[in-house]
């Protein structure tokens, strides 16, 4: 094994791909015992020992340990290093670590791996969140407070002063032909002696009017006379504690001069003659250093490009077996008024159409692939159910695929009476399932004994066949992966496929992820809704809230009190939520039955609560977002939402929708700590409006579209340039031409090595 093997990049990629000791042939465990590197050290082995021993859940720490552990002893071996001088082999620069570039060692390197940069290629690729446009320079005389911009002028005068500890302030006055003033550096006291007198200077900063005195806040400087610093737009990075955009800047401008040009191309040649693209190369180094906007958005369109076809290759690939005919389900005219006669309701006229919709498509021969987008509490559950007996009943077997344990109990528990009205078997199939009874099932689905299998991610694994399932549906598909739910319906080869969701989708999105997707819409509620009273306050209202809350305790409602769980803290809010409950029952509301919901708990512990809350033996249900799709249970009247101001709009809908599921009226409770205009904004939306669609609207218009259809939202790899929202003719090229690659006879020896290679890394991403 070679000996400068970046051995912290290594523990990076094995947290990468979730710790499963696989991120070296061989384990990274045995890799690591018997590492003749001048790292090893018995301390490690021992570490590497337990590491391979540890389950799942302790790896991670573990992994840091070792890491702490390496950079310990590679600190002491850092002079060395310098001495030794790691030589790259030629065709490996891009892969090096960002150690090989002048002045990062170690402590530097670990911050850029921070950032997600440990090599040279990850750094050229890792691109500006911002520009600052530099190229305006205002004369000093015509500063106006507040306004970000650049000044040139000469140095006339330095100041440092050290008014307390660990604060140096720099002043200098700057002059130029229509006035002077003071610029400011934190800080920075090694400047004093650069800054001589005369000197001529580029600041960027900001102008302040403290105190009636004009100070100027240099945000960045550079001395034309020394840097060559291109005067364009200036990127800003996304970075970390302790790094400097200084330093990034730097390390990225080496590496563009450097190693820039040995940036593999990996399109085709004839698509980028065709779609008139900029080659890669010239499209990374101008995202750093656009000499102008035109010129940027030339270089975003084409790394968008390359991201839009290999996303739609990998989606492309995975439905190839599905272009073949689809099942034509046999029409059966009586089946609907069956399936009406057997509710204690009417369907909604919005239902009704839907359905419809969905047992036309399931009668022609062609692979249905629709989505059924319908807001909280619309009524999905049924139309779901209707499509579930249609396939029966014609002779296929059918899967539903909800997103969390509880969610797939509630389903069974709802349509299993149902269905067996029609003589349909449905069973669930849950990870709690275990040994023997858990065969027994797998066997009887096989061999088709089973009509309807509800359950989790655990129906895409490997060992659960149908003997021919004829339509999978997935309920709440925002949070599966794309490639998660097409796995489900690989289990049917030419199966129909039904997408539940109440998360409204552009077109240009679903496009994206779906392909030729038909579209139906719930737009209409069940009768004798009332729309939830919302009321957002502050914390001082916290009191009157728990009287409000006991009233109705004592009416015979039962209520839902959220925490957030927020996962960088998951540990702290896990303490918040089993802490308020405590103190709920000790303290607040004694007399009450509390009980506690989280993600840590087993299943079956979950399970139980949910049971035991759905039949009012527990009063208030204190618990972690695990509540946030599709419970029922329309007793339960009050939510309080605690913290609410961490919680994005659509998951506040998401939340509100467990409550006003019955007759009665029913109130939302928003305790929050909102200070930002922002925040403020999203709590008075909730309390004026209940309709999805026009929250998602607005969540769009205050967060930004990257965040709110933030790709990991819809199971996507993340996406540096392209933009969902904006690139739509992008995303029809990429859609045609990786159709068009696809199909090409040759794609197994297709010329296009480098294409294929980062498509398998993204699929690999994308299945994870
Ligand atoms: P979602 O669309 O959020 O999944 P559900 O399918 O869980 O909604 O339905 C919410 C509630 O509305 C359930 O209690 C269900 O029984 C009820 N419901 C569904 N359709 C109707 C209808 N047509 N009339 C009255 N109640 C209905
Ligand atoms: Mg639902």
């Amino acid at each position: 094994m070679s000996q400068n093997i970046d051995l912290l990049e290594l523990l990076d990629k094995e947290a990468r791909s979730g710790y499963y000791d696989s991120s070296v042939f061989g384990g990274l465990s045995g890799f690591l015992k018997n590492w003749g590197g001048s790292h090893s050290s018995p301390k490690i082995s021992q570490l590497a020992n337990e590491y391979a021993k540890a389950s799942l859940s302790k790896r991670p720490a573990l992994l840091q340990e070792l890491r702490l552990l390496l950079e310990a002893v590679e600190a002491g071996e850092r002079q060395l290093d310098q001495v030794r001088q790691v030589v790259q082999p030629e065709q490996n620069l891009l892969s090096a670590s960002v150690r090989n570039i002048p002045k990062i060692g170690s402590k530097t390197a670990a911050l850029f791996r921070r950032l997600g940069a440990c090599s040279i290629e990850e750094l050229l690729f890792f691109f500006p969140r911002d520009y600052q446009d530099r190229r305006q320079i205002t004369p000093i005389a015509q500063l106006l407070p507040g306004q970000s911009t650049s000044i040139i002028g000469r140095v006339q005068s330095v100041q440092l002063s050290a008014p307390r500890a660990r604060l140096t302030i720099l002043q200098a006055k700057i002059q130029d032909n229509s006035g002077g003033i003071t610029a400011i550096w934190f800080n920075q006291g090694y400047l004093e002696n650069s800054l001589k007198q005369g000197r001529k200077v580029h600041i960027y900063g900001k102008m302040d009017n403290k105190y009636n005195h004009r100070q100027f806040q240099v945000q960045d400087f550079s001395f034309p006379d020394q840097e060559n610093t291109p005067l364009g737009l200036h990127p800003i990075y996304r970075s970390t504690e302790n790094l400097s955009q200084k330093t990034i800047r730097q390390a990225v401008i080496h590496s563009l001069e450097k190693y820039g040009p040995n940036i593999p191309e990996i399109l085709p040649e004839d698509i980028i003659t065709r779609r008139n693209l900029q080659g890669r190369v010239q499209a990374v180094h101008d995202m750093h250093l656009p000499a102008d906007w035109q010129v940027q958005e030339q270089a975003r369109r084409r790394l968008a490009y390359e991201e839009l076809l290999i996303l739609q290759l990998a989606l492309q690939g995975n439905s190839d077996n599905l272009k073949g005919t689809g099942i034509a389900h046999p029409p059966a005219p009586e089946l609907l008024m069956k399936f009406k006669s057997a509710l204690p309701f009417p369907l909604t006229v919005a239902q009704d159409r839907v359905i419809s919709e969905i047992f036309a498509d399931m009668e022609k021969p062609v692979v249905m692939q629709r989505l059924v987008q319908g807001d909280v509490g619309s009524g999905k559950t049924l139309v779901a159910a209707a499509a579930l007996s249609k396939a029966v009943t014609g002779g296929f077997q059918a899967a539903l695929m909800a997103p969390t344990e509880i969610l797939a109990n509630q389903h069974y528990q709802t349509l299993q009476p149902l269905l067996l009205a029609f003589g349909i078997r449905t069973e669930l199939f849950t990870a709690a399932l275990g040994g023997k009874t858990r065969q027994e099932l797998l066997l009887r689905c096989q061999n088709g004994e089973v009509d309807v299998l509800i359950g989790t991610h655990t129906l895409i694994q490997q060992g659960v066949e149908f003997a021919r399932l004829g339509l999978a549906v997935t309920d709440e598909q925002h949070r599966f992966g794309v490639l998660q739910r097409a796995r489900l319906q690989e289990k049917g080869r030419t199966c129909d496929m039904l997408i539940m969701t109440a998360t409204p989708i552009p077109r240009t999105l679903a496009l994206t992820l779906y392909g030729d997707l038909q579209i139906s819409v719930i737009d209409q509620m069940p009768p004798g809704r009332q729309p939830v009273l919302t009321y957002a306050v502050d914390y001082s209202y916290e009191k009157r809230l728990w009287a409000f809350v006991d009233k109705h305790l004592e009416q015979g409602r039962q209520v839902f009190v959220v925490c957030p769980l927020v996962e960088e803290s998951a540990k702290i809010d896990l303490e918040n939520a089993l802490g308020l409950a405590e103190r709920l029952q000790k303290q607040i509301l004694p007399k009450r039955q509390t009980a506690v919901l989280h993600g840590k708990m087993k299943s079956e512990e979950k399970d139980r609560i949910m049971t035991s809350f759905a039949q009012g033996e527990i009063q208030i249900l204190v618990a972690t977002t695990v509540i946030e799709v599709g419970i029922n249970i329309p007793n339960a009247t009050v939510m309080m939402v605690r913290d609410a101001e961490r919680f994005g709009l659509a998951q506040l809908h998401q939340l509100r929708g467990r409550i006003g599921r019955g007759s009665d009226q029913s109130y939302c409770l928003l305790l929050h700590n909102a200070k930002g205009d922002i925040a403020k904004e999203r709590m008075k939306i909730m309390s004026e409006t209940a309709d999805g669609f026009a929250i998602a609207e607005a969540d769009l218009r205050l967060r930004g579209p990257g965040e709110f259809w933030g790709t990991r939202q819809h199971g996507l790899p993340e996406l540096r340039c392209a933009n969902l929202f904006r690139d739509s003719d992008l995303i029809e090229q990429a859609r045609s031409d990786a159709l068009e690659l696809r199909c090409q006879k040759n794609w197994e020896n297709i010329e296009i090595k480098e294409l294929k290679s980062v498509l398998t890394e993204k699929i690999k991403l994308m299945s994870n």
